[in-house]
């Protein structure tokens, strides 16, 4: 390794010059990665970590044809993006021969906070309309327009200066297990029909109040919110009763999309629904910035035509279009849907055993290379368990698993591994999960508090450091005491 600072250093340096307000994994004990290769990241110590949430690095870690392709080009040419240049239209070609044959225009950003931003600039233009109906627990980005319908971070302001505007509607989060309308009570199909007239009634306000319907926008697959899958059929019944509003229907599909599911491209084809304006970031560029839009003709027209051009310094430069091009083809070759396929039956037959064995876990769901665990400290209550989960995260980090946690309650344990996650890995996992949820069942967790607060000092793990090595999971050590941060993204 060819580290420049001690990692002590980095913190240090980290405090004084960082805003205090960006996030890290493991507030209270942060990760220094130096190197990471496939679904496998390395701190500066060399000890290998098992990533199952990297949703970014989709491929695996510095694939190298991703690698490669990027140097190539770098050694060419990069500019923006006035310029002929063929991997741009290269690039846009190969996506919408993903999507459906309405999807076809495309403009490329460079996150996919942009992507969504532009995306509502589309709807705005083409439907003349101001409202957004956006879902509860939604996050869709980090700029303005997007903090004001994104209840995720909206809702943890405390200083009163952005609250949401008057012309953002919240429709209830369509989740069947700890929604407004549970499964308990209601069949799947009226579960689908339930969250559907959330939206409905929120469109009888809108016009009501005589205004008009810019867009519905939602993950296909709610990420952030804490890994829902919406009962069947909802998607495309609230996109139909949107489009009879005049509304426009965009799918976020930043984190969901790239094959992440197995069986289809994008998470709204799986679920057999057509939206009208499609985002995609994250995995696109494989860890490289790297997002896009795509949309129908007609909304294009209708944006070419509100009297501006168009321009983004650095969306579709060479460079990044060169790598985009790298993803889809390792995508391709290394057959990373069919793997996402395998291993999520692994995941869904061992995920389940976990609940069949262990009362914490209350709900386990997910497709592909996409699940999450809802842990709760009462199945009939389904009180959330928050610090069994944060405990699952500190302890799986020992064992050199990365996993995070999310949902409102921070109770939901979340995978979403690069997509070259094997079945050996989903096993490790399986097993690690079998035993830090074994060592809760037992009173462990309770006694690590308990220990930390009599003692007032962490424990250190003595365990010694592994270098390069794949973690093996077989190894269980006490760690230091509980520590309740958030680890979103
Ligand atoms: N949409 C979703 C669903 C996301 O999860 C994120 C990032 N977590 C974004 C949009 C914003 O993407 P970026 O951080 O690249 O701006």
């Amino acid at each position: 390794s060819c580290q420049i600072l001690k990692k002590s250093e980095t913190i240090d340096l980290r405090s004084k010059y960082v805003g205090p307000s960006c996030t890290l994994f493991f507030k209270a004990d942060p990760l220094k990665i130096d190197e990471a290769s496939g679904q496998y990241m390395y701190d500066e110590t060399g000890q290998a970590y098992l990533d199952c949430i990297n949703n970014v690095c989709h491929v695996g870690h510095c694939h190298p044809a991703v690698v490669e392709a990027g140097c190539k080009q770098m050694h060419k040419l990069n500019t923006n993006s006035r310029f002929l240049h063929d991997n741009l239209v290269l690039l846009a070609q190969r996506l919408v021969e993903t999507m459906p044959p309405s999807l076809c225009m495309v403009y490329f950003v460079n996150s996919g906070s942009e992507a969504n931003d532009l995306a509502l600039r589309l709807a705005k233009h083409h439907t003349k309309g101001s409202e957004i109906i956006t879902l509860e627990r939604a996050y869709h980005g980090h700029v303005l327009s997007l903090i004001d319908l994104s209840t995720y971070k909206l809702n943890h302001i405390t200083d009163g200066m952005h609250t949401k505007p008057d012309f953002v509607h919240i429709a209830e989060c369509p989740d069947s297990y700890r929604g407004k309308y549970r499964d308990t009570d209601h069949s799947k199909d009226q579960l689908a029909d339930l969250f559907v007239s959330s939206v409905d009634g929120i469109i009888d306000e809108i016009h009501a109040a005589d205004k008009h319907l810019s867009c519905f926008i939602a993950e296909s697959m709610q990420s952030c919110g804490g890994q829902i899958i919406y009962p069947d059929g909802y998607l495309s019944k609230v996109f139909r009763s949107v489009r009879a509003a005049g509304g426009v229907c965009i799918a976020d599909e930043v984190q969901v999309g790239f094959g992440r599911v197995g069986t289809h491209m994008w998470s709204f084809d799986a679920q057999g629904c057509l939206p009208d304006v499609v985002t995609i970031g994250k995995p696109m560029g494989n860890g490289h910035p790297l997002a896009a839009v795509v949309t129908t003709r007609e909304i294009a027209a209708s944006f070419a035509a509100c009297g501006i051009e168009y321009f983004n310094t650095y969306g579709g430069n060479p460079v990044s279009c060169a790598i985009g091009l790298a993803v889809l083809d390792v995508i391709k070759n290394d057959k990373l849907m069919e793997n996402a396929l395998k291993v999520g039956d692994v995941l869904n037959t061992k995920l389940n055993e976990l609940k069949s064995k262990h009362q914490l876990v209350g709900d386990v769901r997910g497709v592909g290379m996409f699940w999450g665990l809802d842990l709760v400290k009462d199945r009939a209550t389904r009180e959330p368990a928050t610090e069994e989960a944060a405990y699952v995260v500190k302890r799986a980090k020992e064992e050199h698993t990365l996993l995070s946690r999310d949902g409102p309650h921070d109770n939901v344990i979340k995978f979403k591994a690069p997509m070259c996650f094997s079945v050996e890995n989903a096993e490790t996992l399986a097993k690690q999960l079998d035993l830090i949820f074994t060592e809760i069942a037992e009173g462990k967790m309770a006694q690590q508090a308990t220990h930390k607060v009599s003692n007032g000092t962490s424990q250190a793990s003595s365990e010694p450091v592994a270098k390069k090595l794949k973690t093996n999971g077989n190894t269980l050590h006490t760690g230091e005491g509980l520590h309740m941060n958030g680890q979103k993204t």
